[in-house]
């Protein structure tokens, strides 16, 4: 097995109790002492990704929509919870595959490559077999588009080296 493939199957989906802040939100703690519930980014997000977590707290759900890092949510918080800075990576969420894969299984699947508009999941062909998927997180931006359209759910979000944000 290569290297590109042991990457695609490393990682352990599902695996991640914690809620996901909408991007740009920083620190957890602060996040939480800021958020006024008011919902006005709920509201504003275009995909839908955000949603009315534990405590009524936004957070992202990537099995509904991806984000598109339009900038929306941090628009219309006023309390400083969403704050957007042009110098600062909304998150350092990044794509995480399974083993749930069925092209792994032999059946063919290019959903998650498809999805993916920076190209960060590849399918070479293989003589005679079923294209595997390839995973370059170097190339993830964190979108979660792959996420729901996956038919198996084997592709979750997190942060890589399970370090935080
Ligand atoms: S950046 Fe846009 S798509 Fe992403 S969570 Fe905020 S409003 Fe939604
Ligand atoms: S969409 Fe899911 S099942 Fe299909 S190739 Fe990608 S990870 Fe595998
Ligand atoms: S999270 Fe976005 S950029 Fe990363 S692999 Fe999935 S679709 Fe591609």
């Amino acid at each position: 097995m290569d290297a590109a493939r042991r990457g695609f199957l490393r990682g352990r989906p599902r695996d991640i109790a914690s809620e996901f802040r909408p991007p740009w939100a920083g620190d957890e703690h602060d996040f939480i002492r800021l958020c006024t519930r008011c919902d006005a980014c709920i509201e504003a997000c275009p995909t839908k990704l955000i949603k009315a977590g534990g405590g009524g707290y936004p957070s992202v759900d990537f099995s509904r929509a991806e984000c598109t890092f339009c900038g929306e949510c941090a628009r219309v918080c006023d309390s400083g919870a969403i704050a957007r800075r042009q110098d600062a990576a909304p998150w350092g969420l990044r794509a995480r595959f399974g083993a749930a894969c069925i092209a792994a299984k032999g059946v063919e699947c290019r959903i998650c490559g498809e999805s993916c508009e920076a190209g960060a999941v590849r399918f070479r062909p293989v003589l005679g077999g079923i294209s595997q998927p390839e995973f370059e997180i170097e190339r993830c931006t964190g979108c979660g588009a792959c996420v729901a359209p996956c038919p198996v759910t084997a592709i979750a979000m997190g942060y890589p080296m399970e370090s935080g944000r």
